[in-house]
């Protein structure tokens, strides 16, 4: 079975580990057929007047499944982040970032399983600030109870699906009473109404913090909503080996666009050293969402394939200067090639 699938490289190292991760997918052999479509400064350089060109959303909205690069955003100034207009506008509202250590990626830490579901769609990233008089700004935190239950659900089925035991929900509700208090009290409410037999705990994200970088291993599945789940993400990645190794899904009822936690990384932008994995094990989680909404199991062999032959590469010292290697981003992907089965 084909499956057309839109492919947005996006900014700074977005083409080069997009084009490595398509050619890994062609030589396993994976049935995609890629419809390329730009996003964020990208589109701009090739003569759109928006950083998120209506074709792109359409086509999204049209096939049901992307795989996207990093996209630049400026920071104190400048468009709002194609990134968050891209997931509120195809509803995207449930991001799942899965953490786990890598053989042959030596870190502190051996044993560390986790995953990341963050409440994609409100809260601070909802971007509603205002000038109050010249030096008093605010930043509105939108906390709505359609949105904290769907994401509880959605977190607790997602738990459910992939055999996990235990929540635990971040939050800081002793400050943010009002907003925080209604996404602990609706994921509480949830898993006591339908999901009684995942462990259900929580805790103030201060302290989630330290106990994770003590003992990860305590953590299963954790719940955030929008700003503390970015934040964990990446605090996770460093866990395991950094942002080159952690990979991403974003989804919605109908659409979902599967990219790395990393960004643009200008700083290594256009130099053939950035890290293609997390973008290769976004494209392994969306092989397969293929093989379970399509029923279609040959994207599941192809995921396991790709799997297989990645980890065989870093458990061979085949790595990327990011993990302490000293191939290129490139040279990384004729590794994996070579290791397919
Ligand atoms: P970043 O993730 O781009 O980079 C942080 C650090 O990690 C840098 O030192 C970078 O070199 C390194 N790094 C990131 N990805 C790597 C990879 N694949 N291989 C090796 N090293 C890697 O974060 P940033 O510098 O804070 O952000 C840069 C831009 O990316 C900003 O404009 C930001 O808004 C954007 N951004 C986009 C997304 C997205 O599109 N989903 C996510 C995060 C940041």
């Amino acid at each position: 079975m084909l499956h057309i699938v839109v492919m947005i490289p996006g900014d700074g190292i977005g083409p080069e580990v997009a084009e490595a991760v398509r050619r890994i997918l062609a030589a396993a052999k994976a049935e995609l057929q890629w419809i390329e479509r730009d996003a964020g400064l990208a589109a701009l350089q090739r003569g759109a007047d928006n950083v998120l060109p209506d074709e792109t959303v359409k086509s999204i909205l049209e096939h049901g499944v992307a795989l996207k690069g990093p996209c630049t955003t400026p920071i104190g100034g400048g468009f709002s982040s194609i990134n968050v207009a891209l997931r509120q506008k195809l509803n995207l509202y449930g991001a799942v970032r899965p953490v786990r250590s890598l053989k042959g990626v030596p870190t502190r830490y051996e044993d560390v399983d986790v995953i990341v579901v963050r409440e994609n769609t409100e809260g601070l990233y909802s971007g509603i600030e205002n000038i109050i008089t010249p030096g008093v700004i605010t930043s509105l935190k939108v906390a709505t109870e359609e949105a904290c239950r769907r994401i509880a659900k959605f977190a607790f089925e997602y738990a459910i699906s992939r055999g996990r035991k235990k929540i635990t929900c971040l939050h800081k509700a002793n400050i943010m009473k009002l907003t925080d208090g209604l996404f602990i009290r609706c994921a509480q409410e949830e898993h006591d109404k339908a999901y009684k037999k995942i462990v259900y705990e929580e805790l103030i994200i201060d302290a989630a913090c330290m106990k994770l970088v003590q003992n990860p291993a305590q953590f299963d599945v954790i719940l955030c909503e929008n700003l503390y789940g970015d934040l964990i993400s990446d605090l996770c990645a460093g866990l395991v080996g950094g942002l080159g190794v952690t990979p991403g899904a974003n989804f919605g009822l109908k659409h979902a666009v599967f990219e790395a936690v990393h960004g643009s990384a200008p700083d290594i932008a256009g130099k053939n050293i950035a890290n293609p994995l997390a973008l290769l094990m976004s494209a392994v989680m969306m092989l397969r969402h293929l093989a379970a909404t399509r029923n279609d199991r040959s994207c599941e062999t192809v995921a396991n394939r790709i799997r297989d032959a990645y980890n065989q590469s870093l458990i061979a010292g085949e790595k990327t200067r990011d993990l302490g290697g000293t191939l290129g981003t490139s040279q990384f992907a004729d590794a994996v090639i070579a290791r397919l089965k």
